[in-house]
């Protein structure tokens, strides 16, 4: 596995960093959204399958009250690293039917075209929370991506396929500590055998 890796884009410290500054800053965005002397209480929203890291790191910097409501939504199926249009597996009927009066916190690894953030948060919108917000370990610097509406964004890297800290290729390396690039010769040869 490790000899896969082209270069590391950013290390677990800075990682580790960044998502305690994320944390505090969702903190104090829901106890000033929640007014003095009230309790806030989220409902976070976490993209399965890739945000799984993320989200366990970021819960346990988070001293609010909160449910969690996984739910699972690909747009990138199994060996191939662009969105293909046609092809998204949905499994959105995980959510609950109602959010009504809940403050929702959406939380994805990545957000590369804006797809699945605008389409998981239409249908986090029909169930009338009272608030939506959306949270990011990634974005990628290019346009689609930077004129998609986020809330909280730890990282902009450039527009490089990237693993590691939850994110795969083709369900690999999401135990990687690190954010990481890899070789262009273990994505061809994988891409060959599919
Ligand atoms: P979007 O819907 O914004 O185009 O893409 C977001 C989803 O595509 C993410 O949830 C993630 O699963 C996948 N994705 C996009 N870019 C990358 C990448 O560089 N690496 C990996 N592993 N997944 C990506
Ligand atoms: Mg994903």
């Amino acid at each position: 596995m490790q000899h896969d890796i082209a270069s590391v884009l950013i290390d677990r410290d800075r990682i580790a960093q960044r998502v305690e500054a994320i944390a505090e800053e969702i903190r104090i965005d829901h106890e000033r959204m929640a007014g003095p002397g009230v309790e806030p209480e989220i409902t976070l929203v976490p993209i399965l399958t890739g945000s799984i890291i993320f989200v366990a790191d970021l819960v346990r910097m988070l001293p609010l009250r909160m449910q969690i409501r996984l739910i699972s939504f690909s747009s990138y199926p199994g060996k191939s690293t662009s969105a293909q249009a046609g092809t998204f597996q949905q499994a959105l009927s995980t959510l609950p039917e109602s959010l009504e009066g809940a403050h929702v916190l959406l939380i994805d690894d990545i957000l590369d075209s804006g797809q699945t953030l605008r389409v998981v948060g239409d249908a986090i919108r029909e169930r009338r929370p009272a608030s939506l917000k959306s949270c990011v370990l990634l974005r990628k610097l290019r346009s689609d991506a930077m004129a998609a509406p986020v809330d909280y964004v730890c990282f902009d890297i450039p527009d490089e396929f990237v693993v590691g800290y939850g994110l795969d290729y083709d369900d690999h390396y999401r135990n990687l500590p690190d954010i990481v690039t890899l070789k262009p010769e273990v994505v061809a040869s994988r891409e060959a055998e599919s």
